[in-house]
Protein backbone atom coordinates (compact mmCIF):
# COMPACT_ATOMS: atom_id res chain seq x y z
CA UNK A 1 0.00 0.00 0.00
CA UNK A 2 2.84 2.39 1.00
CA UNK A 3 4.55 1.80 -1.94
CA UNK A 4 1.44 2.44 -3.74
CA UNK A 5 0.98 5.82 -2.50
CA UNK A 6 4.50 6.76 -3.47
CA UNK A 7 4.07 5.86 -6.96
CA UNK A 8 1.14 8.06 -7.32
CA UNK A 9 2.48 11.23 -5.44
CA UNK A 10 5.45 10.37 -7.74
CA UNK A 11 3.02 10.05 -10.73
CA UNK A 12 1.59 13.61 -9.76
CA UNK A 13 4.73 15.43 -9.23
CA UNK A 14 5.91 14.13 -12.45
CA UNK A 15 2.65 15.19 -14.03
CA UNK A 16 2.61 18.26 -12.24
CA UNK A 17 6.17 19.27 -13.64
CA UNK A 18 5.15 18.40 -17.26
CA UNK A 19 2.86 20.70 -17.20
CA UNK A 20 4.35 23.75 -15.65
CA UNK A 21 7.56 23.09 -18.31
CA UNK A 22 4.48 22.78 -21.15
CA UNK A 23 1.99 25.24 -20.64
CA UNK A 24 3.22 28.98 -20.27
CA UNK A 25 4.75 28.27 -24.14
CA UNK A 26 1.22 26.75 -25.16
CA UNK A 27 -0.84 29.32 -23.60
CA UNK A 28 1.38 32.37 -24.74
CA UNK A 29 0.97 31.47 -28.13
CA UNK A 30 -2.61 30.48 -28.04
CA UNK A 31 -2.96 33.77 -26.36
CA UNK A 32 -5.66 36.01 -28.71
CA UNK A 33 -4.01 39.00 -30.28
CA UNK A 34 -4.07 42.21 -32.92
CA UNK A 35 -3.97 45.56 -33.85
CA UNK A 36 -6.53 47.90 -35.68
CA UNK A 37 -5.22 51.36 -37.37
CA UNK A 38 -7.72 54.11 -38.83
CA UNK A 39 -6.38 56.97 -41.22
CA UNK A 40 -9.21 59.39 -40.46
CA UNK A 41 -13.01 59.04 -41.87
CA UNK A 42 -14.71 61.29 -44.48
CA UNK A 43 -16.02 62.31 -47.87
CA UNK A 44 -13.85 59.57 -49.83
CA UNK A 45 -16.26 58.16 -52.62
CA UNK A 46 -15.19 55.03 -54.93
CA UNK A 47 -13.46 56.58 -58.32
CA UNK A 48 -13.08 59.96 -56.48
CA UNK A 49 -9.43 59.20 -55.96
CA UNK A 50 -6.65 59.30 -58.01
CA UNK A 51 -5.62 55.87 -58.35
CA UNK A 52 -2.09 56.85 -57.14
CA UNK A 53 -2.85 58.33 -54.22
CA UNK A 54 -5.42 55.11 -53.13
CA UNK A 55 -2.14 53.01 -53.76
CA UNK A 56 -0.04 55.45 -51.87
CA UNK A 57 -2.29 55.37 -48.88
CA UNK A 58 -2.75 51.79 -49.26
CA UNK A 59 0.43 50.88 -49.64
CA UNK A 60 1.07 53.02 -46.04
CA UNK A 61 -1.30 51.84 -44.14
CA UNK A 62 0.12 48.29 -45.18
CA UNK A 63 3.37 49.09 -44.27
CA UNK A 64 2.39 50.66 -40.75
CA UNK A 65 0.16 47.54 -39.61
CA UNK A 66 2.87 45.27 -40.57
CA UNK A 67 5.37 46.89 -38.06
CA UNK A 68 2.64 47.09 -35.30
CA UNK A 69 1.44 43.52 -35.83
CA UNK A 70 4.87 42.05 -35.80
CA UNK A 71 5.65 44.17 -32.04
CA UNK A 72 2.88 42.35 -30.79
CA UNK A 73 3.52 38.88 -32.20
CA UNK A 74 6.93 39.06 -31.45
CA UNK A 75 5.18 39.50 -27.53
CA UNK A 76 5.63 43.33 -27.54
CA UNK A 77 3.21 45.52 -25.77
CA UNK A 78 -0.14 46.82 -27.06
CA UNK A 79 1.16 50.26 -25.60
CA UNK A 80 4.39 50.13 -27.73
CA UNK A 81 2.41 48.74 -30.72
CA UNK A 82 -0.35 51.76 -30.59
CA UNK A 83 2.43 54.30 -29.95
CA UNK A 84 5.16 52.98 -32.95
CA UNK A 85 2.10 52.76 -35.51
CA UNK A 86 0.98 56.12 -34.64
CA UNK A 87 4.21 57.72 -34.79
CA UNK A 88 4.87 56.50 -38.54
CA UNK A 89 1.47 57.95 -39.41
CA UNK A 90 2.26 61.37 -37.79
CA UNK A 91 5.83 61.01 -39.55
CA UNK A 92 3.77 60.62 -42.88
CA UNK A 93 2.28 63.53 -45.09
CA UNK A 94 -0.90 61.87 -45.88
CA UNK A 95 -2.19 61.92 -42.93
CA UNK A 96 -3.71 64.52 -40.49
CA UNK A 97 -1.38 64.16 -37.66
CA UNK A 98 2.07 65.59 -36.96
CA UNK A 99 3.73 66.23 -40.81
CA UNK A 100 0.97 66.97 -42.75
CA UNK A 101 -1.49 68.33 -39.82
CA UNK A 102 -4.06 70.73 -41.68
CA UNK A 103 -4.19 73.93 -40.84
CA UNK A 104 -5.94 76.59 -38.38
CA UNK A 105 -7.43 79.57 -39.84
CA UNK A 106 -4.93 81.54 -38.67
CA UNK A 107 -2.17 79.10 -40.55
CA UNK A 108 -0.53 77.70 -38.09
CA UNK A 109 -0.87 73.90 -36.67
CA UNK A 110 -1.97 73.18 -33.73
CA UNK A 111 -1.87 69.69 -32.71
CA UNK A 112 -3.41 67.07 -29.84
CA UNK A 113 -2.68 63.35 -28.91
CA UNK A 114 -3.70 60.86 -26.22
CA UNK A 115 -2.90 57.21 -25.35
CA UNK A 116 -3.92 54.93 -23.00
CA UNK A 117 -3.37 52.11 -21.30
CA UNK A 118 -6.02 49.34 -20.50
CA UNK A 119 -4.63 47.83 -17.69
CA UNK A 120 -3.98 49.95 -15.42
CA UNK A 121 -6.52 52.75 -16.68
CA UNK A 122 -3.33 55.18 -16.96
CA UNK A 123 -3.52 57.68 -19.90
CA UNK A 124 -1.55 60.95 -21.44
CA UNK A 125 -2.52 63.80 -23.45
CA UNK A 126 -1.29 66.53 -24.85
CA UNK A 127 -3.46 69.36 -26.70
CA UNK A 128 -2.70 72.25 -29.07
CA UNK A 129 1.18 71.46 -29.10
CA UNK A 130 2.90 73.61 -32.20
CA UNK A 131 6.53 71.79 -32.02
CA UNK A 132 6.29 68.13 -31.18
CA UNK A 133 7.02 66.44 -34.36
CA UNK A 134 5.69 63.17 -32.56
CA UNK A 135 1.99 64.25 -29.65
CA UNK A 136 1.65 60.87 -29.38
CA UNK A 137 4.49 60.06 -27.83
CA UNK A 138 4.47 63.06 -25.79
CA UNK A 139 1.24 62.05 -24.63
CA UNK A 140 2.68 58.78 -23.54
CA UNK A 141 5.72 60.74 -21.48
CA UNK A 142 2.73 62.59 -19.88
CA UNK A 143 1.53 59.27 -18.66
CA UNK A 144 4.45 57.60 -17.46
CA UNK A 145 7.00 60.37 -16.67
CA UNK A 146 4.14 62.93 -14.72
CA UNK A 147 1.70 63.01 -12.21
CA UNK A 148 -0.88 64.37 -14.52
CA UNK A 149 -3.05 63.33 -17.57
CA UNK A 150 -3.47 66.83 -19.84
CA UNK A 151 -0.92 69.17 -20.79
CA UNK A 152 -1.29 72.02 -23.61
CA UNK A 153 0.33 74.54 -25.01
CA UNK A 154 3.78 76.12 -24.31
CA UNK A 155 3.32 74.12 -21.01
CA UNK A 156 3.11 70.68 -22.71
CA UNK A 157 6.42 72.05 -24.83
CA UNK A 158 8.25 72.71 -22.20
CA UNK A 159 7.51 69.50 -20.53
CA UNK A 160 8.98 67.78 -23.96
CA UNK A 161 12.06 69.67 -23.95
CA UNK A 162 13.01 68.82 -20.42
CA UNK A 163 12.11 65.17 -21.37
CA UNK A 164 14.69 65.51 -23.88
CA UNK A 165 11.92 65.74 -26.81
CA UNK A 166 13.54 67.26 -30.22
CA UNK A 167 11.12 70.06 -31.01
CA UNK A 168 10.80 71.01 -34.90
CA UNK A 169 10.81 74.29 -36.58
CA UNK A 170 6.48 75.15 -36.79
CA UNK A 171 7.39 74.52 -40.94
CA UNK A 172 7.77 71.02 -40.54
CA UNK A 173 4.45 70.01 -40.51
CA UNK A 174 3.70 72.38 -43.64
CA UNK A 175 2.18 70.48 -47.05
CA UNK A 176 0.98 72.15 -49.89
CA UNK A 177 -2.21 70.43 -50.35
CA UNK A 178 -3.77 71.00 -46.63
CA UNK A 179 -2.29 74.61 -47.51
CA UNK A 180 -4.35 74.82 -50.30
CA UNK A 181 -7.41 73.12 -48.47
CA UNK A 182 -7.23 76.27 -45.75
CA UNK A 183 -7.25 78.62 -48.70
CA UNK A 184 -10.10 76.75 -50.19
CA UNK A 185 -12.20 77.08 -47.05
CA UNK A 186 -11.44 80.54 -46.46
CA UNK A 187 -12.50 81.32 -49.71
CA UNK A 188 -15.95 79.46 -49.22
CA UNK A 189 -16.44 81.38 -45.86
CA UNK A 190 -16.24 84.31 -47.42
CA UNK A 191 -18.70 83.38 -50.19
CA UNK A 192 -21.34 81.61 -48.71
CA UNK A 193 -20.83 82.83 -45.32
CA UNK A 194 -20.94 79.37 -44.12
CA UNK A 195 -21.42 77.52 -40.60
CA UNK A 196 -18.11 75.70 -39.90
CA UNK A 197 -18.42 72.10 -41.98
CA UNK A 198 -16.24 69.54 -41.52
CA UNK A 199 -16.39 66.88 -44.64
CA UNK A 200 -12.90 65.42 -44.53
CA UNK A 201 -11.44 64.21 -41.50
CA UNK A 202 -8.05 63.22 -41.20
CA UNK A 203 -6.71 61.91 -37.71
CA UNK A 204 -5.20 58.26 -36.70
CA UNK A 205 -5.32 56.09 -34.33
CA UNK A 206 -4.67 52.47 -33.13
CA UNK A 207 -6.20 50.21 -30.87
CA UNK A 208 -4.16 46.96 -29.83
CA UNK A 209 -4.25 43.64 -27.88
CA UNK A 210 -0.88 42.22 -26.63
CA UNK A 211 -0.29 38.29 -25.66
CA UNK A 212 -0.48 39.63 -22.11
CA UNK A 213 -3.87 40.20 -22.76
CA UNK A 214 -3.56 43.82 -22.38
CA UNK A 215 -5.30 46.60 -24.37
CA UNK A 216 -4.49 50.23 -25.44
CA UNK A 217 -5.31 52.73 -27.99
CA UNK A 218 -4.49 55.90 -29.25
CA UNK A 219 -5.06 58.84 -31.47
CA UNK A 220 -3.36 62.35 -32.90
CA UNK A 221 -4.79 64.88 -35.01
CA UNK A 222 -4.21 68.35 -36.54
CA UNK A 223 -8.22 68.71 -35.32
CA UNK A 224 -9.65 70.51 -38.21
CA UNK A 225 -8.92 72.78 -41.27
CA UNK A 226 -9.77 76.35 -40.23
CA UNK A 227 -10.29 76.02 -36.16
CA UNK A 228 -9.65 78.60 -34.15
CA UNK A 229 -9.01 80.44 -30.73
CA UNK A 230 -7.13 77.50 -29.55
CA UNK A 231 -10.12 74.48 -30.23
CA UNK A 232 -9.61 71.66 -29.05
CA UNK A 233 -11.24 68.52 -30.82
CA UNK A 234 -12.05 65.05 -28.90
CA UNK A 235 -8.82 63.24 -30.09
CA UNK A 236 -6.65 63.99 -26.92
CA UNK A 237 -10.03 64.10 -24.64
CA UNK A 238 -9.67 60.35 -22.77
CA UNK A 239 -13.31 59.14 -23.06
CA UNK A 240 -14.07 61.37 -26.04
CA UNK A 241 -11.59 60.27 -28.91
CA UNK A 242 -9.41 57.60 -26.91
CA UNK A 243 -10.11 54.93 -23.95
CA UNK A 244 -9.01 51.75 -23.07
CA UNK A 245 -9.95 49.10 -20.58
CA UNK A 246 -8.93 45.81 -20.33
CA UNK A 247 -12.16 44.79 -18.90
CA UNK A 248 -14.28 45.85 -22.14
CA UNK A 249 -12.44 47.36 -24.92
CA UNK A 250 -9.73 50.20 -26.44
CA UNK A 251 -11.02 52.63 -28.43
CA UNK A 252 -10.09 55.11 -31.29
CA UNK A 253 -12.58 57.72 -33.04
CA UNK A 254 -12.48 60.24 -35.91
CA UNK A 255 -14.85 62.28 -36.57
CA UNK A 256 -16.56 66.18 -36.04
CA UNK A 257 -14.30 66.71 -32.86
CA UNK A 258 -17.59 68.70 -30.76
CA UNK A 259 -19.93 65.90 -31.06
CA UNK A 260 -17.47 63.19 -30.36
CA UNK A 261 -17.05 65.02 -26.71
CA UNK A 262 -20.58 65.91 -26.77
CA UNK A 263 -21.17 62.16 -27.02
CA UNK A 264 -18.16 60.67 -24.60
CA UNK A 265 -17.96 58.27 -27.78
CA UNK A 266 -14.69 56.06 -26.48
CA UNK A 267 -15.98 55.72 -23.37
CA UNK A 268 -19.65 55.03 -24.24
CA UNK A 269 -18.81 51.75 -26.31
CA UNK A 270 -16.71 50.82 -23.06
CA UNK A 271 -19.79 51.50 -20.75
CA UNK A 272 -22.15 49.67 -23.45
CA UNK A 273 -19.93 46.77 -22.56
CA UNK A 274 -19.57 46.81 -18.94
CA UNK A 275 -22.82 47.71 -18.12
CA UNK A 276 -24.83 46.19 -20.60
CA UNK A 277 -23.19 43.31 -22.00
CA UNK A 278 -22.99 44.53 -25.65
CA UNK A 279 -20.48 43.46 -27.93
CA UNK A 280 -18.17 45.26 -29.13
CA UNK A 281 -19.41 45.67 -32.51
CA UNK A 282 -23.53 46.42 -31.28
CA UNK A 283 -21.65 48.58 -28.37
CA UNK A 284 -19.66 50.35 -31.41
CA UNK A 285 -22.28 50.92 -33.94
CA UNK A 286 -25.01 51.78 -30.89
CA UNK A 287 -22.64 54.88 -30.62
CA UNK A 288 -21.61 55.51 -34.00
CA UNK A 289 -25.61 55.66 -34.38
CA UNK A 290 -26.47 58.22 -31.28
CA UNK A 291 -23.66 60.68 -33.04
CA UNK A 292 -25.16 60.35 -36.52
CA UNK A 293 -28.51 60.79 -34.40
CA UNK A 294 -27.42 64.40 -33.61
CA UNK A 295 -26.18 65.54 -37.27
CA UNK A 296 -22.67 64.30 -36.78
CA UNK A 297 -20.03 62.42 -39.00
CA UNK A 298 -17.33 60.15 -37.80
CA UNK A 299 -16.35 56.79 -36.98
CA UNK A 300 -14.26 54.42 -34.50
CA UNK A 301 -11.94 51.55 -34.58
CA UNK A 302 -12.53 48.99 -31.58
CA UNK A 303 -10.73 45.73 -30.12
CA UNK A 304 -12.48 43.96 -27.21
CA UNK A 305 -9.76 41.60 -24.61
CA UNK A 306 -10.85 38.51 -26.71
CA UNK A 307 -9.71 40.20 -30.08
CA UNK A 308 -12.94 40.75 -31.79
CA UNK A 309 -13.27 44.37 -33.47
CA UNK A 310 -15.69 46.69 -34.82
CA UNK A 311 -15.31 49.44 -37.19
CA UNK A 312 -18.41 51.67 -37.69
CA UNK A 313 -18.58 54.92 -39.40
CA UNK A 314 -21.10 56.94 -41.11
CA UNK A 315 -19.25 58.68 -43.65
CA UNK A 316 -18.65 57.12 -47.07
CA UNK A 317 -15.05 56.06 -46.19
CA UNK A 318 -12.36 55.75 -43.80
CA UNK A 319 -8.99 54.63 -44.08
CA UNK A 320 -8.76 51.26 -42.06
CA UNK A 321 -6.99 48.71 -41.88
CA UNK A 322 -6.41 45.16 -39.51
CA UNK A 323 -4.61 41.83 -38.66
CA UNK A 324 -5.90 40.00 -36.10
CA UNK A 325 -3.86 36.64 -34.49
CA UNK A 326 -2.56 35.19 -37.58
CA UNK A 327 -5.46 35.92 -39.72
CA UNK A 328 -4.76 38.20 -43.12
CA UNK A 329 -3.99 41.51 -43.01
CA UNK A 330 -6.96 43.40 -44.50
CA UNK A 331 -6.96 47.13 -45.64
CA UNK A 332 -10.09 49.21 -46.57
CA UNK A 333 -11.29 52.73 -47.15
CA UNK A 334 -14.78 53.00 -48.49
CA UNK A 335 -17.61 52.13 -47.22
CA UNK A 336 -19.34 49.61 -49.58
CA UNK A 337 -16.56 46.85 -49.13
CA UNK A 338 -16.67 47.01 -45.36
CA UNK A 339 -17.65 43.77 -44.13
CA UNK A 340 -16.93 44.90 -40.64
CA UNK A 341 -19.28 47.28 -40.74
CA UNK A 342 -22.56 45.04 -40.92
CA UNK A 343 -23.71 44.39 -37.60
N1 LIG B 1 -11.79 64.36 -34.41
C1 LIG B 1 -10.86 65.33 -34.89
C2 LIG B 1 -11.15 66.63 -34.26
O1 LIG B 1 -12.29 67.01 -34.14
C3 LIG B 1 -10.90 65.50 -36.36
C4 LIG B 1 -10.87 64.25 -37.14
O2 LIG B 1 -11.10 63.16 -36.69
O3 LIG B 1 -10.58 64.38 -38.33
O4 LIG B 1 -10.22 67.35 -33.93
Amino acid sequence: MKILKRISILLMVFVLMLNVSVSPQDETDAKPFGIVIHGGAGNMKKGEMAPEKEKAYQEKLKEILTTGYNILKNGGTSLDAVETVIRMMEDSPLFNAGKGAVFTAEGTNELDASIMEGKTLNAGAVAGVKRVKNPISLARMVMEHSPHVMMAGDGAETFAKKMGMTLVSKEYFFTKSRWERLQRIKKEMKKKKQKEKNKKFGTVGAVALDKQGNLAGGTSTGGMTYKRYGRIGDSPIIGAGTYANNRTCAVSATGWGEYFIRSVVAYDISALMEYKGLSVKEAAHMAIKKVGDLKATGGVIAIDSSGNIAMPFNTSGMFRAYKINDGKLVIKIYKDESEANKK
